[in-house]
């Protein structure tokens, strides 16, 4: 990869390692693949755009028996526009090259040594157009459903599987089905990239935990709200906010509000008079740990406690890394990805050396994932090589339940309990807790 975020793989990139005109099509059509002596997969002569193969004898070499886990997934039946994903699959282990935190990121080897990229993609067509969903809208599906029908069964479960795993998510009894660990976790979730998730996963790890018997606490401390509004917690000028006990050292437990139909959740939100804690909080005492002093003196226990930062690193930000213990950083699966991590893994030692040595980054979420792309499986096995077991196996689809859920208010684990991306937050959210319980070293630094 480059210091820029670009992937060096041949076939993302045209003549003199320009951008092709589709660097990244989502379209998975296998048919016109084949694979030279070399064994490299080798792309289809742009003279011949057929997309069909007559058959199977006539088709290229394509290696199915040993790549199940990439073929795509049907539809998920409730939600038409649910986009396939891996979260039922079992993810491979991860990479371990290196665990600790890099300071620079390496070149990784090409796409087309990782043996299930060797199925090929080949038709440039815009990503978002219904023929390009990879759905095998334009295979034989003579030749096709015989060799998916095993994972398309796995990624596509019946109703039946579906609704138990919405009773599974939503868990109505309320027993505690994910462990609470001994002491207060307080995980700062940041990347100081915008729109990678940082949000979504807060609002949706939390749920995730408080449905199944954690007690949690999320601080919005983006002065955009946006995990106040995902809450449903009002969040308008004039209600008192995160600002009050930055700024006028107001209780958390004053300006706390408990989060509509889900027990054990609770918000500090985010107005818009946060947008000047930025500038205000220099001219204050102990600005750096304004935050972590609040959440020390908040009487009740909580078992979570989640920051939800900016999308940037200022005092806000700070502030988030001092009170915290544990660092969650959600990566999303796309172009520059990695790009700006190290300036955030540097802030984050320059606060353990000076201001808070309990500190470390505990979890990396892959969020955005689209299996379809071999760009996002280039991210993934980038991230797992250089943080190792720090990434979750879960990995976080890309979900259009998860984008609608917001705008009704709502966690996606709520919205559409059995959609995917609920279906994979809660997974991750089961991983952290137990992960939690397992290292004593993220719970006792
Ligand atoms: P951040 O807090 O890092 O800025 P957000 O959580 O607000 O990022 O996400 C940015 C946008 O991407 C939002 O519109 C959100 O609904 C959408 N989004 C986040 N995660 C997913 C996902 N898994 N699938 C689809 N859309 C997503
Ligand atoms: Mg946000």
């Amino acid at each position: 990869m480059h210091d820029d975020g670009r992937y060096d793989d041949p076939r993302l990139t045209g003549p003199g390692g320009q951008p092709s005109a589709d660097p990244v099509s989502r379209e998975t059509n296998y048919q016109e693949w084949t694979v030279n002596e070399s064994g490299e997969p080798s792309s289809p002569h742009p003279a011949q755009p057929s997309k069909r193969r007559e058959s199977p004898a006539a088709g290229p070499v394509r290696p199915v028996s040993s790549v199940p886990a990439n073929v795509p997934p049907a539809r998920d039946p409730l939600d038409p526009a649910d986009g396939p994903v891996n979260a039922p699959t079992p993810r491979p282990p991860a990479v371990r090259a290196n665990a600790a935190v890099p300071t620079r990121y390496e070149p990784q080897p090409p796409v087309s040594a990782v043996p299930h990229q060797a199925v090929p993609e080949v038709t440039v067509a815009p990503s978002d157009t219904p023929q390009a969903d990879g759905y095998g809208d334009e295979v034989d599906a003579s030749t096709y459903v015989s060799r998916e029908t095993p994972t398309r069964e796995e990624d596509d479960p019946p109703l039946a599987m579906e609704a138990m795993r919405a009773v599974q998510i939503l868990n109505p009894s309320g027993e505690v089905t994910m462990p609470r660990p001994d002491r207060t976790r307080v995980m700062c979730v940041a990347n100081q990239k915008g729109g990678v998730g940082k949000t979504t996963t807060t609002v949706n790890l939390a749920v995730a935990l408080a449905l199944h018997g954690n007690r949690v606490l999320v601080v919005d401390l983006d002065p955009q709200g946006n995990a106040s509004t995902g809450l449903n917690v009002p969040h308008h000028t004039g209600v008192p906010d995160v600002y009050d006990c930055l700024i006028d050292s107001v209780p958390l437990e004053e300006v706390a509000q408990a989060v509509e139909g889900i027990p054990n959740l609770w918000c500090v939100p985010a107005t818009i008079d946060l947008a000047g804690a930025e500038i205000e909080l220099v001219s204050v005492v102990a600005r750096e740990s304004r935050l972590a002093r609040a959440i020390a003196a908040y009487p009740g226990h909580f078992d979570y406690v989640f920051i939800d930062c900016p999308p940037s690193l200022g005092l806000l930000t700070v502030n988030a890394l001092v009170a915290a213990q544990e660092v969650l950083i959600p990566i999303q699966c796309e172009y520059y990805a990695l790009e700006g991590l190290n300036q955030l893994i540097n802030n984050i030692n320059l606060v353990r050396q000076h201001l808070n040595p309990k500190l470390e980054v505990s979890t990396i979420l892959l969020t955005m994932y689209d299996r379809r792309t071999r760009l996002a499986d280039a991210v993934e096995q980038d991230v797992r090589n250089h943080f190792g077991d720090k990434v979750l196996q879960a990995v976080i689809p890309r979900n259009v339940r998860v984008s609608e859920a917001p705008s009704y208010g709502q966690s996606v684990m709520t919205y559409d309990p059995g959609s995917r991306g609920a279906t994979s937050y809660f997974e991750a959210a089961q991983e952290i807790a137990e992960r939690g319980v397992k290292e004593p070293v993220s719970r006792n630094a």
